[in-house]
């Protein structure tokens, strides 16, 4: 463990790494690592956090909570956000509209990320908005 670390968060022991896998996945994972032992809890699923509410004005989620993480930062919800701004600003989503085949209910996640891997502006803008959510989720 990084000795700063110690030192900023001022804990005996800090969370080191924390795993996050699709709970859906087959062999999914979600265990904290903790001064070098790997906790998994008695269901398997200590760092199981899908569904830590980040923000409690949020999207209602499949759980029925409000602002879960999932909601927020699944890819359900990315695609989500970009075609609330596609809708927002028209002009702007024309590279993405075209991934999704000229529909926007078909926009996916995946069609995000392809958009900005070729540098599209609106696509990073949404992914920027989820690296701010999960960086809430692991700061928390
Ligand atoms: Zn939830």
């Amino acid at each position: 463990m990084p000795p700063r670390w110690r030192k900023v968060c001022g804990a005996q022991a800090a969370v080191t790494a924390m795993c996050f896998s699709p709970s859906s996945a087959p062999e999914s994972v979600q265990e904290f690592l903790i001064d070098g032992n790997i906790y998994y809890g008695r269901t398997g699923a200590a760092g199981e956090g899908g569904h830590m509410t980040i923000d409690y004005k949020g999207p209602r989620c499949g759980c029925g909570k409000l602002g879960c993480v999932e909601a927020l930062v699944a890819g359900p919800a990315i695609a989500k956000r970009a075609r609330a701004k596609i809708e927002a600003q028209p002009s702007a989503g024309t590279a993405l509209l075209q991934l999704a085949g000229g529909n926007l209910d078909l926009l996916t996640s995946e069609n995000v990320g392809k958009a900005y891997a070729n540098g599209d502006p609106l696509a990073r803008e949404v992914l920027l908005d989820t690296v701010e959510l999960l960086a809430i989720c692991l700061a928390t």
